[in-house]
């Protein structure tokens, strides 16, 4: 199963692609996750991405390419993938696309989680996250039990620097204009799947089930 994720920040991609992972046995392919271990790394592409993302922006085109063409390698990807946030721009989607018509395979599916943004900047700024198992939280909605303190593994709970109002605003916008066309784009390729994003995560990874169904 090739599954991709869209959805502006905050749609709640992370957390169903996680739920995937248990139904498909197949690996999460975040970008985002990729490029922050890479900035936590110090790496070349750490550094040049630390800019972009610290903006809100948009990371280049040619460097994600590069780094999702890497990862596709890996042999856990033989099975499947659930891409997380790629892509985010035409140009990545055409890429894409090319790197499948080269393996001779094609996506499965196209899942548009779609979350009004004010429901968004809320969900945001209150989002933390694991910093040992990735488990995501709200403060709100879906405290730890120990504030600051992971229910899953006891690992520190982190803000993400990109999680402030402003930048959140910022990553919005960028969704409207760069990553939103991609509906059109998939819908065209009669791939695109519509799951209303709002309500509790297991009925929304429920409505993401019976999605797939037809395309198993
Ligand atoms: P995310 O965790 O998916 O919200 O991504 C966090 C940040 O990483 C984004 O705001 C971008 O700066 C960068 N990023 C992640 N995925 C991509 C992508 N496919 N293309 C460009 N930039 C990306």
């Amino acid at each position: 199963m090739k599954l991709v994720l869209v959805g502006p920040p905050g749609s709640g991609k992370g957390t169903q692609a996680k739920m995937l992972i248990e139904q498909y046995q197949i690996p999460q392919i975040s970008t985002g996750d990729i490029l922050r271990q890479a900035v936590k790394d110090g790496t070349p592409l750490g550094k040049e991405a630390k800019t972009y993302m610290d903006q809100g922006a948009l990371v280049p085109d040619a460097l994600i390419i590069n780094l999702i063409k890497e990862r596709m390698k890996a042999p856990d990807c033989k099975a499947g993938y659930i891409f997380d946030g790629f892509p985010r721009t035409i140009a990545q989607a055409e890429a894409l696309e090319k790197l499948l018509q080269g393996l001779a395979t094609k996506l499965d599916a196209v899942i548009s989680i779609e979350v009004p943004e004010d429901e968004v900047v809320k969900r945001l700024s209150g989002r933390r996250t694991c910093k040992s198992c990735g488990a995501l939280f709200h403060v709100l909605y879906t405290p730890p039990a120990k504030q600051g303190i992971c229910d899953k593994c006891g690992g520190e709970l982190f803000q993400r620097d990109d999680d402030n109002e402003a930048t959140i605003r910022q990553r919005l916008a960028v969704y409207r204009t760069q990553t939103a066309p991609l509906i059109a784009y998939y819908t065209k390729q009669h791939v695109l799947k519509v799951v209303p994003g709002t309500g509790e995560p297991q009925d929304i990874f429920t409505a993401i089930c019976r999605a797939l169904k037809n395309e198993e």
